[in-house]
């Protein structure tokens, strides 16, 4: 019976992907892949050289020729992997939030999907991966042989995202945080392209009332139960 060999984990802001499915990767030996982090980067470089994220034309020329790199971590400072963009290292840049407040703008756009989609999926096919966005069920990779669909309250999720930060030592307060985030999720779920939606084949978890462990057990059962093609 075996493993899925492509997973794909989808769902909105802070409702447990990356942490679940990172904590499978590792126990499967499956590479973990954020794509967020893509979308992410782009928007940094995009920040940082002064664009605005309106300017549509040059964010997806950005996206059409930044080389975005993710690696194994190279420092122990609580980061899963290490982001480079054009070389240069921005895996804690990316978390800021002015990146959060504008990674939805960007990642609206076509033309940056199509670049960072194409690539997301190059890495998919290869297979024994555990890939973690908005769309991988649905557009990325729709012959996925696992589809999650992670679920939970908004507030449950600005709340987890509020703690994160905190133990992070930053100076936080949590209504910004939960408004961000129904923008963030207001954005991402009614855009033109690849919006935030379950596949018609996807399990639908809601992680309100549950543990990162129940989480992950709950996957695991449903994993080794179905059977997949070779
Ligand atoms: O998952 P994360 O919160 O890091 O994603 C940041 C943003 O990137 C999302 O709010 C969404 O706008 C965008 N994104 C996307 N498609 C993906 C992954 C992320 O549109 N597959």
């Amino acid at each position: 019976m075996g493993l899925p060999n492509i997973v794909a984990m989808d769902g909105p802001a802070a409702s447990g992907k990356s942490t679940v499915a990172k904590i499978l990767a590792d126990r499967w030996g499956y590479l973990y892949f954020d794509t967020g982090v893509m979308y992410r980067a782009i928007t940094w470089v995009a920040l940082e050289r002064g664009f605005s994220v309106e300017d549509e034309a040059n964010v997806t020329a950005l996206a059409e020729t930044v080389s975005i790199d993710v690696n194994s971590p190279s420092i122990d400072d609580g980061r899963d992997y290490d982001v480079l963009a054009d070389g240069k290292d921005v895996t804690w840049e990316i978390r800021r939030p002015e990146v959060d407040q504008n990674v939805s703008v960007v990642a609206a756009y076509p033309g940056v999907r199509k670049a960072l989609t194409t690539q997301q999926r190059r890495i998919g096919l290869r297979g024994d991966v555990i890939m973690v966005g908005r769309d991988i069920g649905t557009v990325v990779l729709p012959e996925a042989d696992l589809k999650v669909f992670l679920v939970a309250s908004v507030e449950e999720r600005a709340r987890r995202r509020y703690l994160q930060r905190l133990d992070r030592g930053e100076d936080v307060e949590y209504p910004p945080i939960l408004q961000g985030m129904k923008k963030r999720d207001k954005i991402d779920s009614t855009r033109d392209v690849a919006p935030l939606r379950a596949a018609e084949d996807a399990v639908i978890i809601d992680s309100d009332q549950m543990t990162i462990e129940e989480v992950v057990q709950k996957i695991e059962t449903i994993a080794r139960k179905k059977r997949y093609h070779d």
